[in-house]
């Protein structure tokens, strides 16, 4: 098995796989420098693109640098992340065939004033790369911030690219 960069229609650039991949293959390991969620906010201050993937509940994040963080994210993707011990792989969920683009879900959280909009083109596109409980939980957040102004610091834990955008400051929304 062989990965490739290349340009992506999804976003920037894409991971292909070259060969068939059968059905629960690991097709890469999520490697990089292991930082606390405190020095990964940190470090990625001044990056205007991060790659961080949050560990288990998020303390430990991967600050992304290889293959995999090259990998899209899809709403409807042919592999999945599986964390064994403190380690990251993406694993294919369906069989890969040649010359196919690898994607995962990437679940984000914590992403800040981001709106981390998804272009994976899937029929069942959520409109965006936050999880499902994360969509629940910005909503939630931004009815109650409508009454209180909670002093929300930009988290990412991720590994997607997020643009970094100025920070701004908390607006009343009249909607
Ligand atoms: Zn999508």
């Amino acid at each position: 098995m062989a990965l490739i960069i290349r340009s992506s229609a999804i976003h920037a650039a894409g991971c292909y796989s070259t060969t068939a991949v059968r059905k629960g293959t690991r097709v890469a390991e999520y490697t990089g420098p292991r930082l606390s969620k405190e020095e990964a906010d940190s470090s990625n201050e001044e990056s205007p693109i991060t790659y961080l993937f949050g560990l288990g509940y998020g303390t430990v994040v991967i600050d992304g640098h290889c293959t995999a963080m090259f990998i899209n994210h899809s709403c409807d993707p042919n592999c999945e992340t599986e964390e064994i011990r403190g380690r990251v792989w993406i694993r294919a969920i369906r069989k890969i065939e040649p010359g196919d683009e690898i994607t995962y879900d990437y679940c984000l959280y914590d992403g800040g004033d981001d709106e981390a909009v998804c272009n994976c083109g899937a029929k069942k596109c959520r409109g965006t790369m936050y999880s499902p409980e994360e969509i629940r939980r910005r909503k939630a957040a931004a009815k109650k911030a409508e009454k209180k102004k909670p002093a929300k610091r930009r988290t990412r834990t991720s590994t997607v690219p997020i643009p970094r955008k100025p920070q701004v400051a908390e607006e009343e929304d009249a909607a």
